[in-house]
This record gives C-alpha cells, structure tokens and sequence, in this order.
C-alpha cells in the first residue's frame, strides 16, 4: 500500500479543521462531536511532529504558539478607531437621519442604511497581509493600542488565514490561494459569551476566588493577560464588522476596498471565514432602523452575548468619504443604546440573610414584578452602608435593574413615592436566626453573627462541608441539611458520620434508596484527602487552593492543628490573613473537639498529594509584594488580598522599592504617587483581574 502524501492530508485536515472551527464558533451549529474534532486536531499535529517542516504559522495547531509574554508593545492603528455618538431614542436617531440627509443633499428621499447588533466587548483591529494574521491589537485611546497577536490567535472564531472569496466583487486574489490580497485591516469586538462566563464563574467559586461582575469586564481582563495559554482556555469569541484599506501601505498604488455598499463588506468578510453577526440587517430609511432597535431590545435576551444597542452606519460608502468625521466621531454612524433593563417596584420589607461565616447581608424582598424575562421578588442590598447611602426604606417604591447575568439591583428610591410612615433602614441588633448581638469591626463593612452555633450558620457550613469541592457527600444538599437541622438530627460536621437510613426515614423525599445511596456517599467521603477536609471546615480565609497547599505541607491534621503562626507563615502562598485565621481555628477548643470526633468516625486525616519540592515558594506570584490602594469594584480588600495570597504574593500596607506592584481602585492616594516616583509598577483594575486570572 503506498504511504499517502502528507503534504495533501496536512492540507485536508487544515482545511476539516477550520471549516469545524466555523461550524462551531461562528454558526453555532457544529457537525461533529468534540472529540471527532479533537482527533482530527491530534491526527494534524502527529503528522507535523513527523514532518515539522510542512508547520505553517496558520495552522490550526498554532493557536497557542507562544510562551507567556513580558507585556505587550504599543502599536499604532492604520486609522484611528473613534468611538460613536450615541442616541438614546427615537427622537436622536431621527436627528441623526436628518443630519445624514442633509449633508447628502438627497431631500426627503430616505437614506440606506445597515443595522447590526453592539457587541458588548472589547475592540479589536486584526491585520491580514495577503490573508494570514499577523497582527491583533486592542483599540487603545483610538490612536494607538496594545498588541495581543498572541491571545487574539488563540480565538477560534478568528481565522489564522482568510478563504478564497466567492462572493461578489472580491479584491483580486493572491496567486495560488485566494484571499484578499495585500494588507487589509478588519475591525471587530472580542467577547465572552454568556455560557463561557457561567463556566469561569463556576470555576472561580469552586476555587473560593471572588466571582467576575460581568462578562465584559472578564473578556477585557482576559485579554490582558499575558499567558495566551490560560486566554485560550477561557473561551472568547469575536464578532467582525469593519474592513479598513491600508492607506498608508498603498506606495505604488493606493488599496482601496472595491466595495459600493457597507452590506457588500458584510457579505464579503463572511465569505471569507471571518465572524460576522448574522442578525444584521439593511434599513431603507430611518422608520425601519427604528424598528429593528425596537425588535432587538426585546430579543437580544435570547441571544448568546451581551449586546447594549445597534450601531447604525450609512450603507453607501461614496456617501459615508462625503460624510467624513468629525473630530471625535464618524459622521456617518450613531450607536443606538437600548433602554435599561429597569422596572419600578415596592419594597415590602428589608430582611437579612446570614452566611456560613456569619456575615449578615440584607437584602429586598419585593412586590413580584417582570422584568427582562423573568419575576424578580427579590434583590440584594449588598450590605448595610449601601443601604443608608441609597436611604432604601422599608415600603419605598424602587427603581431595580438587571444588566446582564447580575442579579438584579436596587438603584435608588422614588422619593416622591415614599409613604409618609417610611423610616431609615438599620441593621437588626440581634441576628434574627439565634438571637446573638450582632457585631462589625471597625475596618468592615459586613456584620456578622458571632455564635457559632447559630442554626442559620450551621445550615450554610453544613452545605459547604457536603459541597463538590469540598467532601463531595452527593444527595447532601440545601433541602436535606435542613430537614437534619430542624429535626436536629445534625448540629455539627462530625454529626453527619452518624447519619443512618433510620435517621433518614421519615424524611421528606427519601425513599429507602436514596437514603442507601447517601449513606454510601458519606461513607465514602470518610477516605477524601485531607485537604478536602481543610476546606471544607470552612476556616476562614482558607480556599480551595489555600486548603490543599496546607495539606501539601504540614500533611496530617495534627501538625496543622498545632503549627504557631510563624510555621504557617513559612508555608509558601500562606501569608499573615489565613495564618492568624488558622491559628484561630486550632485554638478554638469546639474545634479541637469536633476534628477528635470525626476522627474516630473515621474520616480521613492525612494527605496523599506530593510533598513540595525543597522549600521553594510556590505559586504564580510567589516571592512578589503587592500593595492594595483605593476601591475597587469587583471585589473588597479583603477578597483581593486572600486572592493574592492564594496565588503567593505577599500583601503589604506601604509601598517601597521591594514592592512589586502597586493595585490603585478608585480614589487611590498617596500610595499611588509614592508608587510613580519609585518606578513601581502600577495596575489598574483590568490589569489586576488579569494578574490574578493568571493562577491557573
Ligand atoms: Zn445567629
């Protein structure tokens, strides 16, 4: 049998490859199971381990071909990418078509223009020279941006090379292959899309790391991080929507597009294998555009991304050179903004709710009220300063929102509506589970029941001890610790190794085989690894990542119950917050008692994981020393310091030249302009997302 050409398999299978990358990332209707895909994948990259010469730079096994970069460079765009004016309206989108058809001179004929979904994400300009990618840059301040070529490579919807065109007016093409010849700049928006979102923030949860706020914010820390390996992995998708002709390229003869109409672009990229949104669409004048908005504010809930408004261009191009820019925006296009997603409701009562760490959040039980697609009778309050500030009272009629997968919101109040009986809002004294005063430290914001033995605490540790990632005790979930609760069957952790089919009997919804089934799994939570019982203690500061790198060291319970606050601290990624918080753990005598119980229940109380290697700090940011200023948005000090220290930096309170970065929020201060006159490196919030993303 003769060996088959590799050169031509390679080429198939490139070819395969792409046409399922398009199937799967742009028309969201693949044709193939993943793993048909994934050996198609393996199939290429055997045959190029075999013959490394036939690896070309736009092969789909060079997606992730780069090691983590040091930072990215600046770049200049071809053309400045300028935002859009924005109309909110009817009445400024009809401003904005009298503008239009005035400067065109066309009277009271209507204007052609096209309509596409705003993709909520982060600007991209991809660069193609006679079809393959050679460059990805951020938009920037619009003049010039950052190059992120290599985690704009690992996004599948975005080709490495362009297919031969078989649409109408196609620039001529490059001998032998076909695409767009010479340099040509696409313009776009790089997005997460919802389920992508879902998926991280289940991951960082699992993890114990604070949840991302909104996929926009995530794709756009995303794409600053500097591992394209780790960008690949978080699924980002992109949307296309502009060509840009090389003006400046043009030297012996200027490129220009050879297109007459903006919906000809559209078609064009398309069929070149380039993402574009297919809900676009051609307005024959103002009074359809409106229409389309009016259509989409309500649809854009079934749609798989965040999108805030249309964008509304000129479809004529010789009409859009005439229009021209202004300094700030073209004239050609406006961006129309969807109303908020916001409804008026009343607030029959103000209540709190307490968490397995005691921290007390009020929250707003509401009037039913439909919005965005589902009844919300219910919004949090975050906690008792937002509260005041917003004066939120108990009988207000409220403005609440949704944006996105947030839960929804309470903005502020109609003050004209407020009942003359409403009073400020305050925290209860005394926690409405147990009765134990309630206490706040100086420095937090959040209150807490301090009783550990409070039955609204003891449900939510008992959730978390029988949780996935904690013992993993299947079955065990809100209902049923509830039941076990009430019925004090179960007051504590070491009471679950006790449970019996005849404690179970008699429980609501549990037949016979089902409380065999839980018994079995608690049976067989007993042989878990320490470090699952270290976290699912539910210490606090102690994470996942914290849990088992504790376990990795000290090994059994034992040394972990008695190792001094300077032992733990010499535990690479343990800084002062979890030591102090495990050291508190360990001299608590319930504790000691509780951790002898489960003991003879038979649980499990040494580790299998490796031990580390030598005594060398571990973690991403190990040996690094970050200080925190300002507010923050996406999470509190607090939340931001155990995240870096899970990841084995060391957080200090003041800025020095041993400090490595210095994270400034909102209002950042003095600590800010120490960090600038030292030459310290400063992050921002996008930077510091993307820093911390970098755990994995
Ligand atoms: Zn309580």
């Amino acid at each position: 049998m003769a060996k088959p050409d590799p050169t031509q398999r390679i080429s198939e299978l490139r070819r395969l490859i792409r046409h399922h990358e398009e199937c799967y990332y742009i028309l969201n209707a693949p044709e193939i199971s993943d793993e048909e895909f994934d050996r198609l994948l393996h199939e290429l990259e055997r045959l190029e381990a075999d013959y490394p010469d036939l690896v070309a730079p736009d092969s789909p096994t060079q997606r992730v071909a780069g090691r983590p970069v040091e930072g990215f460079p600046t770049v200049e765009h071809l053309v400045p990418m300028l935002s859009l004016d924005n109309a909110y309206n009817d009445e400024e989108l009809r401003a904005f078509d009298e503008r239009v058809r005035r400067a065109a001179g066309v009277g009271d004929a209507a204007v052609a223009y096209v309509a596409e979904l705003k993709i909520d994400g982060l600007s991209i300009a991809l660069t193609y020279n006679d079809g393959r990618l050679v460059r990805g840059a951020t938009r920037g301040d619009g003049v010039r941006g950052e190059d992120v070529t290599p985690n704009v490579r690992t996004i599948r919807a975005i080709p490495l090379s362009l297919r031969p065109s078989t649409g109408p007016g196609r620039p001529e093409a490059v001998e032998g292959r076909g695409a767009p010849a010479g340099r040509i700049e696409i313009r776009g928006e790089v997005y997460l899309p919802r389920a992508s979102f879902a998926r991280i923030n289940k991951d960082m949860e699992d993890a114990g790391m604070p949840l991302f706020q909104n996929p926009r914010n995530t794709a756009a820390g995303t794409m600053r991080n500097l591992d394209p390996a780790l960008v690949a992995k978080r699924g980002l998708a992109a949307f296309t929507y502009q060509i840009v002709a090389d003006v400046a390229a043009a030297g012996d003869g200027v490129k220009t597009v050879p297109y007459r109409t903006h919906a000809e672009t559209l078609e064009a990229m398309r069929s070149w294998g380039l993402p574009v949104e297919r809900h676009w669409r051609r307005c024959d004048g103002i009074v359809e555009v409106a229409a389309f908005c009016t259509e989409w504010a309500e649809k854009r809930r079934t749609l798989d991304f965040d999108t805030d408004g249309v964008v509304i261009k000129v479809d004529d191009l010789a009409l859009r050179e005439r229009l021209g820019t202004t300094a700030k925006f073209p004239r050609w296009a406006t961006a129309f903004k969807f109303p908020a997603q916001q409804a008026n409701t009343r607030v029959r009562a103000i209540r709190v709710n307490v968490g397995r760490t005691g921290a007390v959040t009020p929250f707003a039980e509401l009037e039913p009220v439909f919005l965005a697609g589902s009844t919300i009778g219910m919004a949090t309050l975050h906690n008792a300063e937002d509260v005041a500030r917003k004066d939120i009272r108990e009988g207000d009629t409220v403005l609440i929102e949704k944006a996105g997968d947030v839960i929804p919101k309470v903005v502020a109040p109609i003050l004209a509506l407020r009942p003359p009986e409403a009073v400020p809002w305050a925290m209860p004294a005394t926690c409405p589970v147990c009765g134990s005063a309630l206490h706040r430290d100086e420095e937090e914001v959040v209150w807490r029941c301090e009783n550990a033995s409070c039955a609204a605490r003891i449900r939510r540790s008992l959730e978390h001890f029988a949780s996935r990632s904690a013992m993993n005790i299947e079955g065990l979930g809100e209902s049923l610790v509830d039941q076990l609760v009430t019925r004090q069957l179960v007051r504590d952790y070491a009471d679950i190794y006790a449970v019996t089919a005849d404690t179970l009997a008699g429980l609501e919804r549990m037949g016979a085989k089902s409380a065999a089934n839980l018994v079995a799994q608690i049976e067989r939570s007993k042989s878990n690894d320490i470090s699952r019982l270290i976290y699912a203690l539910g210490i606090r500061h102690v994470g996942e990542k914290a849990a088992a790198t504790l376990a990795r060291h000290l090994r059994t319970m034992e040394r972990l119950l008695d190792a001094t606050v300077e032992q733990l601290q010499t535990v690479p990624e343990i800084g002062p917050v979890v030591a102090d918080s495990v050291r508190a753990f360990a001299a608590e005598p319930h504790n000691r008692d509780l951790i002898a119980r489960l003991r003879k229940a038979g649980v499990k109380m040494t580790t299998e994981l490796p031990e580390p290697v030598g005594g060398e700090p571990e973690g991403p940011l190990a040996g690094k020393t970050v200080v925190l200023t300002g507010t923050l948005k996406s999470m509190t000090r607090e939340e931001a310091t155990e995240a870096l220290e899970k990841l084995g930096a060391k957080v200090a309170g003041s800025v020095s030249r041993k400090t490595t970065y210095v994270v400034h929020g909102s209002d950042a201060g003095s600590k800010l302009e120490k960090a600038q006159k030292l030459g310290v490196e400063t992050l921002d919030e996008d930077a510091f997302l993307a820093l911390i993303m970098e755990r994995e």
